[in-house]
């Protein structure tokens, strides 16, 4: 990967992000069957058996805005994917990033703050300080173009929203898990009703909130079987003008991709929560390949996700970029195809 700044104009940007094998997976002695031999490609080896048993590997090529390997730092990553999408939102537009792939592959190590709850232990220090850079370093760039002569006199003000939607449900992260209704008016506008949105004055703020949501997101776990890889988690940076909307930027860390063929749970509560992520999932890839087609039918009201985040899908000024996470370990490679298969058909029109 070229450290030199990208200069892309897209409108949608799909990227894969391949992390090194955990320690786990080198105990198994599981063997990494994911490689990326250049800019924008990824090679999956699937091992496969003849008839006659003889084993052998079947290597699918995969194409992508960006591909990057294990050594690729989440400042590489950032760079490349929400990084040139902060523009967008001062310009003022809609810009939104999404972390897909299967629970572990990196998503909340990607997008910032440690979500999972399950790193209470000495190791999260460095964790939480490379995860939360991403979504420090967005925040440094906002602030540092409101400073610029171009945007300092426009007056515009910046806050965060930190919600989550859990089985079709929005909870607000930085108000003790509230849940909040989606109410939609006749011109279609979509709103979260009550959600909370607090000032920022500096990138710490941002820091501030993430920890604060965060907290909020693993605590009180009111549902037997809820986890945050179950939930979709969406920090947005809101850039107002007199009240006025002007800008928006989503990140969101998705819910876990892995199908509910593969649970083999037969929990009515974990089967209700599967067929909700698997349609949000679903919605949000028809609604991107929307915006692609600059179709005028964007199938929005699928699901909660994109009814919420329905001004990301909508024409105009608005630009949204995905990075797929892929395990490369062996015993992944299925939910690594399905990963791979869906960015796919993201990107493909
Ligand atoms: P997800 O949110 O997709 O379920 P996590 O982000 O929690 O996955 O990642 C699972 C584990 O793998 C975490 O311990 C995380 O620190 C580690 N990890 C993920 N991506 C990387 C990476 N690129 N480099 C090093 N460690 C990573
Ligand atoms: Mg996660």
């Amino acid at each position: 990967v070229s450290l030199s700044d990208p200069v892309e104009d897209n409108r949608i940007c799909v990227c894969v992000r391949k992390r090194p094998l955990n320690r786990q997976e080198v105990a198994r002695k599981e063997i990494d069957v994911v490689t990326v031999p250049g800019k924008g490609v990824l090679l999956l080896h699937e091992p496969k058996q003849k008839v006659d048993l003889t084993k052998y590997l079947e290597n699918q090529l995969f194409k992508f805005d960006y591909s990057f390997d294990e050594t690729a730092t989440n400042d590489v990553i950032y760079r490349f994917t929400a990084k040139p999408l902060v523009q967008t939102i001062f310009e003022g537009g809609v810009a939104t990033c999404f972390a897909y792939g299967q629970t572990g592959s990196g998503k909340t190590h990607t997008m910032g703050g440690d979500f999972s709850g399950k790193n209470q232990n000495s190791s999260k220090g460095i964790y939480a300080l490379a995860g939360k850079s991403t979504l420090l370093f967005t925040s440094q760039d906002v602030f540092a173009l409101l400073e610029q002569r171009r945007y300092a006199s426009m007056g515009l003000v910046p806050s965060v929203t930190f919600f989550e939607i859990y089985n079709g449900k929005v909870y607000d992260l930085l108000n003790k898990k509230a849940k909040l209704r989606v109410m939609e008016d006749g011109k279609q506008q979509v709103q979260v009703v009550g959600l909370r949105e607090m000032h920022i004055s500096s990138p710490g703020d941002v820091i501030k909130m993430i920890d604060l949501g965060s907290a909020c997101r693993t605590s009180g776990q009111t549902f037997a079987n809820s986890n945050s890889s179950r939930s979709h988690a969406v920090l947005q940076i809101v850039l107002r003008q007199k009240n006025r909307l002007h800008g928006k930027f989503s990140l969101v860390d998705l819910a876990g991709n892995e199908r509910g063929t593969d649970v083999s749970s037969t929990d009515r509560q974990t089967m209700v929560e599967t067929a909700e992520i698997n349609r949000s999932l679903l919605a949000l890839k028809e609604c991107i390949r929307s915006l692609g087609k600059n179709s005028d039918h964007i199938p929005f009201r699928m699901s909660k996700l994109t009814q919420v985040l329905r001004d990301s899908f909508i024409g105009g000024n608005s630009r949204t970029c995905m990075i797929a996470m892929i395990s490369p370990g062996m015993n992944s490679c299925d939910y690594t195809l399905n990963t791979l298969r869906y960015a796919d058909r993201v990107k493909e029109l």
